[in-house]
């Protein structure tokens, strides 16, 4: 498969802006080449456009070679990319199942490119016959949360697969919430699909939300369009910095992970006992999507207490259906506590 063929003209085409950082790379002792401020103080430097140092620690965790990894401002930029380099506006398309993350939606209507939304089958799984269907000549992605949000629950991957075996698109898999699974990560296949993306972010397990640190993993000519493409000096310096700290301490994400799945369950009990909840959906992730006797009123009531959930009563298959993250134990029995008086 040409990846290449996937790509729009004007991106095949484009000479990236080449940066003060990018044409002279070492050490030197004097530099009077990007009009920064002479006067140090910590940030008066522009950041390495490329992230060297964090992918050299952030590779061996992940298991793919440095020139594998994207880092960008938050998940949502590399959404945004994907859309930039491999979709015309007005004439390609994007397929994805519905309910999903409304980031691809979002972007997909900002660079004017056709979102197909398929329902997902009433199981949360793809509905792969009519996936199928939505796929033309004009498809350039297809969009698989999985872990998927807001249902929590892990595509099939066999139909995962199938995209990455049968469709001349790009296949991208937002993995998110992929720390909290025990199904598996799509990472391991990077090297046999050269039009297989991977999402993965700072935002959720690692717990570094407020740092928008993304990650997208690809082949290395993937890779390649994605530093042509996005800005410079995409992900500063404080947030590289914080994330180097971040990544020395692994042990510490996977202690918080564990303590997360311990209260999935516990919540999941609490919330089970209690008459107002109808079902709660079996998770793969930091939440639980859970149907609810009457969602807007329990939203409004919790909200009146000083608790926020998601609602997604209007949401495709999710009617009545709340989206409760795990939180503390103190957290966790709060909204139980709270329930259990409505
Ligand atoms: C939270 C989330 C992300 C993370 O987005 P960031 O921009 O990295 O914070 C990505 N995808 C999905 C499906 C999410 O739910």
């Amino acid at each position: 498969m040409e990846i290449k063929q996937l790509l729009r003209d004007n991106i095949r085409r484009l000479a990236p802006y080449s940066c003060a950082r990018d044409e002279f790379k070492g050490e030197a002792s004097v530099y009077l080449d990007a009009n920064e401020s002479p006067y140090n103080n910590g940030t008066n430097r522009y950041p390495d456009p490329l992230q060297a140092e964090v992918k050299a620690l952030l590779a061996p965790i992940k298991k793919v070679r440095q020139s594998q990894i994207f880092l960008g401002n938050g998940s949502d930029e590399a959404i945004d990319l994907v859309y930039r380099i491999f979709c015309r506006p007005g004439i390609d398309n994007v397929v994805a199942p519905a309910p999903t993350y409304g980031m691809y939606q979002v972007c997909a209507d900002i660079n004017d490119i056709e979102y197909r939304a398929v329902p997902l089958t009433d199981g949360y799984q793809l509905d792969m016959p009519a996936m199928k269907a939505a796929i033309d000549q004009n498809t350039k992605a297809i969009w698989l949360c999985s872990p998927n949000n807001p249902t929590g629950n892990v595509f099939a991957k066999d139909d995962l697969l199938w995209f990455l075996d049968n469709v001349n698109a790009m296949v991208v898999v937002d993995e998110a919430y992929i720390d909290f699974s025990d199904k598996g990560t799509m990472v391991e296949m990077l090297d046999k699909y050269p039009n297989l993306i991977v999402l993965q972010t700072f935002s959720k397990a690692w717990g570094q939300a407020a740092i928008r640190l993304g990650i997208a993993l690809a082949s290395e000519e993937v890779i390649g369009y994605f530093n042509k493409v996005k800005y410079p000096y995409n992900v500063n310096i404080l947030t590289q910095k914080h994330a180097l700290k971040v990544l020395e301490d692994v042990a510490k994400k996977e202690r918080n992970v564990a303590e997360i799945l311990v209260q999935r369950d516990v919540l999941r009990d609490l919330l089970l006992s209690l008459s107002c909840v109808k079902e709660v959906y079996p998770s793969d992730a930091n939440f639980l999507l859970c149907k609810v006797s009457d969602a807007n009123v329990i939203y409004a009531y919790l909200q009146q207490k000083g608790i926020i959930v998601r609602n997604r009563n209007r949401v495709t298959l999710c009617a009545n259906c709340l989206r409760i993250t795990v939180g503390t134990p103190t957290e966790n029995a709060e909204i139980y506590e709270t329930l259990k008086e409505l």
